[in-house]
């Protein structure tokens, strides 16, 4: 995310406003914890001071599980520290591996984590994927061979992707989860998917289960802050215009002519204005490409009641605003590729990619 955080386009109430109201809740589990009062304050202070810090990272309904785990894992650091401190008062030498040894040994260990991860994939996930991230497969000519649609396998593919990352972390650390609620809850963690965190009841499950709780920090945050990824807030025209500016910035970057830059814009302003009129939040997210080739993807997300019928939505001339603008089939003629995923009373997903040169 560039110069997009805290400085660029802001939240509704600020984070700070969501992160105030988890404060009761930081304090009690912090508590639980812990009976000295004054270290009790600061471990909360703490939790809050990284809440805060990752608030524009992760998602906004995905804050009071980030803080549980936060707020666990402040303590269980603190719990490690005294404990390094007790011990390291007895040692005389340093055993730390090499520096390139040590570097060595983790990249073994993360191949075959990922080994191991994509092993407990299905064929047709395993295979799906791998044709997509590794090949550069899109998922038009994907959904051909499958016999599905492009939305189809997009959400397939995200789901498989919160899998992988679920399963990998599991490896990697050689974990096998203690409970039968923990796969179920992690996974629900990993994709983002609130309602299904609902159902498995994951906010009580990470206040209960050690492994959950240390595990699920990765799986909430969207990583460390990159740069040839930007994310706008929409939720008034404003934000329409900002997300075609960054969306336009960005893809200059890997020399795409002007024509082109004027057609992601314009692609760009579509799916923010669809935002706009029909859901009450969303975001915008424009990432570049490198593989198969240079180019630039969009994610236009929301949480709106969803479109009723996708194929007549993307119906030329079918306009739900009275003809203002091109709406969404003018996005997808403007982008070489075009997906949406939309779900009634949960949200539309827009994924859409334009390739740098040639088609
Ligand atoms: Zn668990």
């Amino acid at each position: 995310m560039v110069a997009q955080g805290s400085a660029g386009p802001t939240w509704k109430n600020g984070p700070g406003g969501d992160v105030a109201a988890l404060i009761p809740m930081v304090r009690r589990i912090v508590a639980a914890r812990v009976s000295d009062a004054a270290t009790a304050d600061d471990l909360v202070q703490e939790t809050l001071t990284r809440v805060l810090a990752a608030a524009a990272r992760v998602e906004p309904g995905m804050l009071e599980p980030y803080a549980i785990v936060t707020a666990r894992n402040v303590v269980a650091n603190l719990w490690r520290e005294q404990d390094r401190h007790r011990r390291n008062q007895h040692r005389i030498i340093d055993v730390r591996l090499a520096d390139s040894a040590d570097e060595e040994l983790l990249a073994d260990e993360e191949r075959s984590a990922v080994a191991r991860a994509l092993g407990r994939l299905s064929q047709r996930e395993r295979e799906t994927l791998l044709a997509h991230e590794v090949a550069g497969q899109d998922t038009r000519s994907l959904a051909g061979e499958l016999g599905s649609t492009a939305g189809a396998v997009a959400a397939q593919l995200n789901r498989t992707r919160a899998r992988m990352r679920v399963e990998y972390l599991l490896a990697r650390d050689g974990i096998e989860p203690p409970t039968a609620r923990c796969r179920p809850v992690l996974l629900a963690l990993s994709g983002g998917d609130r309602r299904r965190q609902r159902e498995v009841d994951a906010a009580r499950h990470l206040l209960e289960c050690d492994i959950c709780a240390r595990l699920s920090e990765p799986l909430m945050e969207r990583g460390t802050p990159r740069d040839d990824e930007v994310c706008i807030p929409i939720r008034c025209d404003g934000d329409i215009v900002a997300a075609r500016q960054a969306a336009r910035e960005l893809a200059a970057r890997v020399g795409f002519s002007r024509t082109d830059l004027t057609l992601i814009a314009t692609a760009v302003s579509e799916v923010s204005r669809n935002v706009v009129r029909f859901a009450d939040t969303g975001e915008v997210v424009v990432e570049l490409l490198e593989h198969p080739r240079k180019g630039v993807r969009v994610v236009a997300r929301d949480s709106g009641p969803g479109i009723p019928d996708v194929e007549k939505a993307l119906m030329d001339g079918f306009s739900t605003y009275n003809g203002l603008g091109l709406g969404l089939p003018g996005a997808r003629r403007l982008m070489d590729e075009f997906a949406i995923v939309s779900e009634i009373g949960r949200g539309t997903t827009v994924t859409m990619t334009k390739w740098c040169g040639e088609r």
